[in-house]
């Protein structure tokens, strides 16, 4: 990992720097790169014009690591509303929460209660509903709240992430309940015991789990959505679904709002089924520096927007 991306991610983890970043007007401002503003109703207008280029969302209310049942309860309500709104809007809008946020921290039973409720709302409305993956603390108990949530809601989607020597047997483990899984490089700071310390064998894992999943797509195992913006990788595994014959419908791109667009749009027109996640609310701070960890360059930004 390289000493930029480890500071970013230390960084991350102070309430510190929370606080401060928090306060500051620029740094405020440098977030708007990543996302359109702190209010749902910013997240559901910039869906609106992306739907106008034919691109679906993925929307997430920022926060994790809640520490009061309150909290959770708050945060399910929060969505319970924002369902409605995407009932409403007519946009091929989706909800992706994290477990943390959702009290996991506090009790896994209430957690899956809240999860439930959350699942089965969407369910109702056709949406696929979607359960990120945290740091690696939180990977078992993930994957047992995603296998009781599929149970009961066939239409629920995970996240696992390339760069864990464990995802190759979770996504075996996983795959006799017709899985529908988000890949992603993942972006948390992990030790070398259990994650790739070298990008090339994330990226290498990456392509080998895509083409496990698209050979499971083609007889309707596995619902593949490549979550990267590693364009010369996705220009691979489009090629290895047309080698496995699975059709541009059995599989999807999502990238994060503000990255790539130019090839987010491309992807689309080239007929490709791609969504555009977006983050709301005001509990940026964590969820930015990640977004920075991925490419330091982006500090410079930041820096940036105190003089603009
Ligand atoms: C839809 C979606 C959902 C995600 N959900 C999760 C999750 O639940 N759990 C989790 O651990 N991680 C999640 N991630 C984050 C993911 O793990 C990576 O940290 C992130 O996607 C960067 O990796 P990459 O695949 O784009 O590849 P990289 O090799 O990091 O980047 C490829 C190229 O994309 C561009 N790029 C990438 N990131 C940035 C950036 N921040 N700013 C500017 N350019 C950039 C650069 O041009 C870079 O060269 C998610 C990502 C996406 C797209």
């Amino acid at each position: 990992m390289s000493l930029g991306r480890t500071i970013l991610l230390k960084m991350a983890d102070s309430p510190f720097l929370n606080r401060q970043a928090t306060q500051r007007a620029f740094v405020k401002r440098a977030t708007r790169r990543f996302m359109p503003g702190e209010a749902p109703e910013d997240a559901l207008r910039a869906a609106q014009m992306l739907k106008a280029e034919g691109r679906g969302t993925v929307f997430t209310k920022l926060g994790e690591n809640i520490a009061v049942p309150a909290d959770a309860e708050a945060v399910r309500d929060h969505y319970l509303w924002f369902f409605d709104q995407l009932a409403a809007s007519g946009l091929d809008g989706h909800v992706s929460v994290k477990p943390t946020q959702l009290g996991l921290d506090l009790s896994y039973d209430q957690c899956l209660d809240h999860l439930f409720v959350l699942a089965a709302r969407s369910e109702a409305i056709g949406r696929t509903f979607w359960v990120d993956m945290e740091s690696f603390a939180y990977v078992d108990r993930t994957l047992a709240l995603y296998k009781a949530l599929k149970e009961r809601h066939p239409q629920v989607g995970l996240c696992l992430q390339a760069y864990l020597r464990r995802t190759q047997a979770d996504l075996e483990a996983l795959m006799p309940i017709r899985p529908i899984i988000r890949l992603v490089k993942g972006a948390y700071a992990e030790p070398e015991t259990v994650a790739f310390p070298l990008k090339a064998d994330t990226n290498r894992n990456f392509f080998d789990l895509s083409d496990r999943m698209l050979q499971a797509a083609a007889s309707g195992q596995c619902t593949p959505v490549f979550g990267t913006h590693d364009i010369a990788l996705l220009d691979r595994l489009v090629a290895r679904a047309k080698a496995h014959g699975a059709a541009d419908r059995q599989y999807e791109i999502h990238m994060l709002y503000g990255i790539r667009d130019a090839d987010q749009r491309r992807l689309r027109s080239d007929g490709h089924c791609v969504k555009t996640l977006i983050s709301y609310g005001s509990a940026w701070y964590k969820w930015y520096l990640r977004r920075l960890a991925e490419r330091p360059a982006n500090v410079w930004f930041v820096g940036r927007s105190m003089f603009t």
